[in-house]
């Protein structure tokens, strides 16, 4: 076969590019549900929850989340993941402006778990739907329950990279 006639390669774990853009839609949607909730919560940016040597907790995200927030560090023209590395336990993609670097496309978990000053972390029970929904998202993609953000993230991320080029 010549190198002209070959097809780009996707391997048999390749995603299926309709099923991701649905997937990326439906969590895109939960989020706006989300936002549409009347909790009163007053975010500061104390950006306190981003650190996790402080909170102790770090956010864990389903597969549909990953993607999402994985095509919003992309699409600010990234190339890769950031290190693990802050030795202050900060989150990864925490700028040293002291804002999050995907802040349009931050999960689930950093939208509910505020810090005491913001009001304190959402009730399972107000968000439970929500939640729901993220997991049906997570199982049609494949996915094996949540897992930690740059975990998560890093799973993802060449399937991202990937769909980014395909796309031109
Ligand atoms: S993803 Fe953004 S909001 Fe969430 S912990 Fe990291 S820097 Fe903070």
């Amino acid at each position: 076969m010549s190198r002209s006639s070959r097809k780009p390669h996707r391997s048999a774990n390749a995603p299926d590019p309709e099923k991701v853009g649905a997937a990326k839609g439906e969590v895109r949607a939960v989020y706006e549900d989300l936002a549409a909730r009347p909790a009163e919560r007053d975010c500061q940016s104390r950006t306190e929850c981003c650190r996790f040597r402080l909170t102790g907790r770090t956010p864990q995200l389903t597969r549909g989340e990953a993607l999402v927030a994985a095509a919003g560090w992309r699409a600010a023209g990234r190339k890769g993941i950031p290190e693990d590395n802050a030795s202050d336990g900060a989150c990864p993609f925490l700028g040293k402006n002291g804002r999050c670097g995907i802040y349009r496309d931050r999960p689930f978990g950093c939208r509910t778990h505020f810090c005491a000053a913001a009001g304190g972390m959402l009730e399972r029970a107000a968000i439970i739907d929500l939640i729901r929904r993220l997991e049906t998202v997570d199982e049609t993609l494949g996915g094996d329950g949540p897992k930690p953000l740059l975990n998560a993230i890093s799973e993802v991320w060449d399937d991202v990279t990937k769909s980014g080029k395909r796309k031109g």
